[in-house]
Order: C-alpha cells, then sequence, then structure tokens
C-alpha cells in the first residue's frame, strides 16, 4: 500500500513539472496570429518524384540519357540581298529508351514570318508615343517576311521526306520510328531574309550604317534546329513566342560560311583554315596574342577595317568551323561584317589557354578597344572559379546595337560611345555587364543546358547572380574603371534593388517559377529576383562556404548535361546539409516579400513572490508551490506584483528559491564568479511579411556596446507572424535593429527599429539645420 502511494505521489510530481515546463514553453509559441499553414513542410508535393533518371540528391540518376544532334551545314551570306542560304544535314540519335515516331525540329525564324501569330497573341491599345522605327513597322510598312522558306527534306538515301509546319515547330514524318539507340540522318535545305534587327527587332539580323552603306551580320537561330527530347518533358514543342528562349540538346557541328570576301567572321567552334582566310599581318599578331595574357593584341586594326569599307568584295571566301566532341555545343552562331576591327587575349585555364575575342566596328571605339576583351577575361576567369573550368577554345563579344544575346563561344552585346567619342557612366557599364553576362550565359545554359523555353530563371537567375559578383572583382581588377566610388555599380543583386519589385502590386508579379511568356516584368522575375535571392542565399542564409560548394557541385554535376528545377533545388540541399524547403517555396513559388520588424520591448524582474498569474496557474491544477520544483518567477514591470525594490538587485537577492539552489549547488569559487543579469527583457519580433528569413538582430547597451544574433529563418517555423525571445543582461538595453545592414530584401524597414525612429523629428531637426 504505501509502496503505491509513493509512485503516485512521484508521478503526480513528475507530471505537475513536464506539464509545467511544456504549457509554458507552447503558450509562448501560441500567441495571436499564428497561422497554420506551414512554410516549412517538405516540397513533396511541389517537386516531381526522382526516379532512376533524376536522382533524389539532385544527380542524374543511373538511367539518365540525353538525345544528341550532330550538324554538317554549308551557309552562303547573301550580303547584297540580306538573304542567308542553307544546306544542312543532320545525324539525330535516339539515346531515350522510347521509340520515336516522328522528329520536331524547330523553325525560330517563322516567328519573323508574314503570317506569324506572335504578334497577335499580345492584348493592348494605343500608346501615347512609339518608337519611330516601331510605329513604321506595326503601322507603316507590310509585315517583313523573315520566315524561313524549306526547298526540301530528304534522308540519308536522297528520298524526300514529307513534313508539316506548326508556326515555330515542324514535324518530320519519318517512315519508321526511330527506335531507341539508333541514329539516323536527314537534310533539309532553306532559305530566308534576314531582317533589320535594330528595326525589325529579334536577337538575330543585320545592323545598317547608312553612312558607308554597310551590314554587320550577327546571326542565330538560322537553321533549323532539333527540339529537345527527354525524360521529363518529352518533346519540348511548346511554340516559339519571343520570350521564352530555347531548348536544345547537344552534339558536334561542322560549319562553312561562305561570305563576300572582305568580311571578318567568327562563330562557334575551332576556325579549321585560318591561314586562307586571314592575311599574313593577321596571323602573325594572332600568333601574339596567344601568348599575351596581360592585354589584348589588335588583330584587325581600326584603320583596316575602315579602308575595307567602301571597297565591297565581289569575290567569296569560306570559312570553316568545327567543334570539338570533348566539348560539344547546343547551337551555333556566327558574326560576320567588313566592318569589324578584332582584338584577342589569352586566358589560363588550367593547363589548356582559352582565347578572350572581340569584335566591333570604328562606331564602337574608343569604348570596345578599352573594355570589351578585358570583361570577356574576367568573366571567364570568375565564372570557373565558381563552377568548372571554361571547356570551349574561345568566346568572342561582338558589337551589336542594342541588344545582349548568347551562344556557344559567342555573343553579341549592346553599348556604344556617343558620336563626338564621349562615353557617359551609364553606357560604360550597361556595356561592361552585358558582355559580362552573356559571356556569363556560356555556363548556363550553353553547358549546364537547362530549358530556357519552360524556365527563364534557370540560365537567366543563376547567369545575373553570377554576373553580380563578376562585376564585384571586375571592379577590384580595374580600379580605374569604377574610380572614384571604388565599386562596380551592379544593377541587380544588392537585396535593395528587388525591393520595388517585391513591394508592388501582387496582380503584376508571379512567382520565379513561372513560364517566362506569362509573366509581367520579366526583367525582374527571372533574372534580378532569382539573382536576389541567390546572393541572399549565399551571403545571409548558407554562408559562403556551404553556398559555393554547393553551387559548384550543381554546375559540375550538371555540365554537358540537361538539369531540371529541381536538379538545382536538391543539389543545393544535398550538397550543403541545409534544408531549403521553406526558401525555395518562399521565393521561387510563391510572390510574397520579406517584412520583418520589432513591435514590443517589455522589463521583467525576478521576485520571490508567487505572482498573479502563477497563483491561478495552480489554482486551476489544485498545487501548491510544494508539489512544484523551487521556482524563480519574472514579473513584468506593469504588473501590479511588481514593486520598486526589485530593481537594481541581482536575481538571487530577490528569489529565495533561487539563492537556495545555487548555495546547494555551487561551490563558493563559482558562485564568486557568476555575474548575474540585471536586466531582463521580453522582446516580440513581428513579420507581416509571407517570406521567413533569419531574424538579424543587432541589440545597443547602454554602455555603447552592441551585440548581433542572428536567429535562424527556423524561428518561424510554429508561429509564421511573431515570436519573442528573452534577453537577460548586465547592461540596459538601449536599442534594437532589424537587418542592420539591409541583408534581407525588408520591403518595410519603418518598424525595423527600437525605440520606433521619431523621423518626423529628424526631419524637423534637419529643418533647423537649414534655417541655422
Ligand atoms: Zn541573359
Amino acid at each position: 500500500m504505501n509502496k503505491i502511494k509513493y509512485c503516485f505521489a512521484s508521478v503526480l510530481f513528475l507530471f505537475a513539472a513536464v506539464t509545467f515546463a511544456q504549457e509554458t514553453e507552447e503558450e509562448k509559441e501560441r500567441e495571436p496570429g499564428h497561422m497554420n499553414q506551414n512554410r516549412f513542410k517538405q516540397m513533396y508535393e511541389e517537386f516531381a518524384t526522382p526516379n532512376t533518371y533524376r536522382s533524389a540528391s539532385g544527380a542524374p540518376g543511373p538511367d539518365y540519357y540525353q538525345q544528341q544532334a550532330d550538324y554538317k551545314m554549308d551557309i552562303t551570306l547573301d550580303d547584297k540581298n540580306a538573304k542567308l542560304y542553307g544546306e544542312e544535314t543532320i545525324t539525330y540519335t535516339n539515346n531515350s529508351p522510347d521509340n520515336l515516331e516522328f522528329l520536331w525540329v524547330q523553325l525560330d525564324q517563322n516567328v519573323r514570318a508574314k503570317d506569324s501569330k506572335s504578334p497577335l497573341r499580345n492584348g493592348g491599345g494605343v500608346n501615347f508615343a512609339y518608337r519611330a522605327s516601331s510605329f513604321v513597322q506595326t503601322y507603316v510598312t507590310e509585315a517583313f517576311d523573315g520566315g524561313f522558306n524549306i526547298d526540301w527534306i530528304k534522308d540519308a538515301a536522297g528520298n524526300n521526306l514529307s513534313f508539316t509546319v506548326n508556326q515555330t515547330m515542324m514535324r518530320v514524318n519519318i517512315p519508321q520510328p526511330l527506335k531507341a539507340g539508333e541514329s539516323m540522318s536527314f537534310s533539309i535545305k532553306w532559305w530566308y531574309n534576314i531582317n533589320d534587327r535594330p528595326n525589325d527587332g529579334g536577337r538575330s539580323g543585320y545592323e545598317y550604317y547608312p553612312e558607308d552603306g554597310n551590314r554587320d551580320y550577327t546571326i542565330a537561330q538560322f537553321f533549323p534546329r532539333m527540339a529537345h527530347y527527354s525524360d521529363n518533358e518529352g518533346w519540348q514543342n511548346h511554340q516559339f513566342w519571343g520570350n521564352g528562349e530555347f531548348a536544345l540538346p547537344f552534339g558536334d557541328y561542322e560549319v562553312n560560311i561562305t561570305v563576300p570576301a572582305d568580311h571578318i567572321v567568327d562563330a562557334t567552334g575551332v576556325l579549321q583554315n585560318r591561314k586562307e582566310v586571314f592575311s599574313k599581318d593577321m596571323i602573325k599578331r594572332y600568333e601574339q596574342a596567344k601568348k599575351s595574357y596581360d592585354k589584348p593584341v589588335v588583330i584587325v586594326t581600326q584603320e583596316e577595317a575602315t579602308a575595307k569599307e567602301s571597297s565591297f568584295s565581289e569575290k567569296t571566301k569560306t570559312w570553316r568551323f568545327k567543334t570539338e566532341s570533348q566539348a560539344p555545343v547546343r547551337d551555333f552562331a556566327f558574326a560576320s561584317s567588313r566592318k569589324y576591327i578584332m582584338d584577342a587575349q589569352a586566358v589560363k585555364m588550367g593547363n589548356r589557354d582559352v582565347m578572350a575575342v572581340s569584335l566591333y566596328p570604328k562606331e564602337g571605339n574608343p569604348l570596345w578597344e578599352e573594355y570589351s576583351t578585358k570583361a570577356v577575361v574576367q568573366t571567364l576567369q570568375t565564372y570557373s572559379k565558381f563552377t568548372f573550368d571554361y571547356p570551349y577554345n574561345k568566346a568572342i563579344s561582338v558589337s551589336a546595337k542594342s541588344i545582349g544575346m548568347e551562344y556557344p563561344m559567342i555573343c553579341f552585346n549592346f553599348g556604344r560611345p556617343n558620336p563626338d567619342g564621349t562615353v557617359s557612366d551609364r553606357t560604360k557599364f550597361g556595356m561592361i555587364s552585358v558582355i559580362i553576362h552573356e559571356v556569363g550565359h556560356n555556363y548556363f545554359p550553353m553547358i549546364v543546358n537547362s530549358d530556357e523555353r519552360q524556365w527563364g530563371w534557370m540560365d537567366e537567375g543563376l547567369d545575373t547572380f553570377m554576373q553580380y559578383l563578376t562585376e564585384q572583382e571586375f571592379g577590384e581588377n580595374f580600379p580605374a574603371a569604377v574610380a572614384p566610388n571604388d565599386q562596380y555599380p551592379s544593377r541587380r543583386g544588392e537585396p535593395s534593388k528587388i525591393v520595388p519589385y517585391m513591394a508592388g502590386e501582387q496582380d503584376f508579379i508571379s512567382p520565379i517559377m513561372s513560364n517566362p511568356e506569362n509573366v509581367y516584368q520579366l526583367g525582374n522575375n527571372a533574372y534580378g529576383k532569382p539573382a536576389t535571392a541567390l546572393n541572399i542565399l549565399r551571403e545571409t542564409v548558407m554562408g559562403r562556404e556551404l553556398f559555393d560548394h554547393a553551387f559548384k557541385t550543381y554546375a559540375q554535376r550538371w555540365m554537358f548535361k540537361h538539369p531540371s528545377p529541381e536538379d538545382f533545388f536538391r543539389t543545393m540541399e544535398d550538397a550543403s546539409a541545409v534544408d531549403l524547403d521553406w526558401y525555395w517555396r518562399g521565393w521561387f513559388y510563391s510572390t510574397d516579400y520579406v517584412d520583418i520588424g520589432v513591435k514590443e520591448v517589455k522589463k521583467y524582474y525576478v521576485t520571490s513572490k508567487v505572482t498573479q498569474q502563477m497563483q491561478e496557474y495552480m489554482d486551476a491544477r489544485n498545487l501548491t508551490e510544494a508539489d512544484l520544483p523551487p521556482l524563480v518567477y519574472l514579473v513584468d514591470e506593469n504588473s501590479e506584483d511588481f514593486n520598486e525594490d526589485l530593481k537594481d538587485k541581482a536575481p538571487s537577492e530577490t528569489s529565495q528559491n533561487l539563492k537556495e539552489f545555487m548555495m546547494d549547488n555551487m561551490t563558493a569559487d563559482e558562485r564568486a564568479q557568476v555575474k548575474e543579469p540585471k536586466f531582463f527583457y521580453e522582446v516580440t519580433f513581428d513579420k507581416p511579411g509571407g517570406i521567413p528569413m533569419p531574424l538579424i538582430v543587432e541589440y545597443s547597451y547602454a554602455d555603447g556596446t552592441t551585440e548581433s544574433i542572428t536567429y535562424p529563418a527556423e524561428i518561424w517555423r510554429k508561429n509564421d507572424t511573431e515570436v519573442k525571445r528573452v534577453i537577460s543582461s548586465e547592461k540596459e538595453l538601449v536599442g534594437i535593429v532589424v537587418d542592420p545592414k539591409l541583408e534581407t530584401a525588408d520591403i518595410d524597414t519603418t518598424n525595423n527599429s527600437w525605440p520606433i525612429k521619431d523621423e518626423k523629428s529628424d526631419f524637423d531637426q534637419m529643418k533647423e539645420k537649414v534655417k541655422g
């Protein structure tokens, strides 16, 4: 009987103590405004299920495959009539386990066909002003006819293959399915009218120079290209409407380009017949450039280029390019003009050398000779450090009015001085930035080959993030370029720069995980916000070491492969041991914003006397103090339990239980060394914004010292709107600032300080000053 009674008593005691602890904990978390939607839930519903093609780790799975499309092409540029002719043989290898009943080929130029539906997909009324060129294009002239003319398609035996064109997609009807593991070759003969790019628009075309009657050609998505077929999308045959870019398989290319004999050409691939197309002087200077690691060597001078502007050779030359099978490409582009000046510099890349090359007309100088190749070099160095060594033999930056556009090894970039040769900072930094961005696209999506048609952010966002890091390193390496401000003025990447977008009207914002055709503000959606999200992830959430390793792991896992968004999201977790589902959910899958503030600060003192609140707790449970372990009571300065005697005393002086505990459990030496906190504060932080973020707090004390504490984002996991923290200190707390360095893109900083900053009085003070 005794035994049973004893057991009962101890169970009761234990129960009381345990529930006391639990209930007080939970009460604190269960503040009003708590929402039951868990922003920390794992993303099983949103993510595709891992399988043998794509592993749960984010790496390619054991059955991962990708298709191969090899091209042999003969291209002729008719400069006089601005027409492009081509004959190509595609060898398509079906590495998928599926039998393909037909093949889809992309006819991107059909977006410029007379009957293109692309211009008809947009609504909208009259503008209050038009660019003269677009007014002429829209209302004055007949629609330009820039679509593909397909002369024929033949199989390897020379038999015609039937085909069906649906806008920008062409289905090639093959007699038997292409079985798993098989390849087939077929040829296409085509031509089209080249568009006046600055006036007609587009990513490819010519720019016309009325002063000398020349054109320069920056030519891309100019040939019928195989559509991409994959384990997660099947055929990517979503139409090319103009915004959603490209999805392309890797392959080897052999391309012969015939142009007027006085043109300078460069293109994707390795030039095979340099001796036939370069002059002796050019060869000599090119050999010098191959050994010049510190500055570019001019290969075609401005004088030489200018001298050719009036000659218009009637002869032709054929430039032969071939890609290397260890570094396949997903596309091919070229530039051609007699106006081109050329310079080049060598860049060390592991134990290989890569050439950084620039092509530009005299209208680009003095800006281009000064900065283009330098920007290419910096891009290759910074990007390679964060991803993998640049695997191609060269990277070319071509001057092209008003666009920035990327292709393997070659890109087209805006930025021209004023006609009198002067250059504004806006033009200079705009040009350096676009070159970094477009050369950077070699890594994303040319090598880490994501599907741009579906996911704009996977290349634009990652590239814009890397662009920001590269710009900052460019500023450090070329202080003269950024003087007197010392820092490169990056347009995107800093958290504060994305605030106006994220704080904007919700109806005009889409999640990053949207198709580029369907979003407002594509620049903010696919470039600015993901770049900023990655920058914040690196600097504030993961830290540089964990982020950089994970980012590099992603780049190396998917180099020369086709990643999906999940492959990126999963790899970033897999390589870092940081749970990021909440981050992807908030930043990539929602249109929420960040807003975290400090709401209230309460002061507390330690007392021996049972407080009213404690008494109520005990009464409700039929308990007395004797049923509970020795307790220490905290009393709010504004409650009835408070009395002035508690002030300025050590807690062991005002709590008998504490004093006894210390006497019983600590030696005299230990007690002597203890620093008892004299100030207790309960700080309430609130979160009006939807995205949970680390709570970065700077506490200031009366003695002038500060203390910074970053609470992990998980602090919001049980209460999405409000959390409290207790601060115990020997020093009096005088100020709190949330996110003092503006690291989190917090859209409203008026709630970030305690005591609340009186902005009006600051303003009055300033007015006084001005008057004085
Ligand atoms: Zn881009």
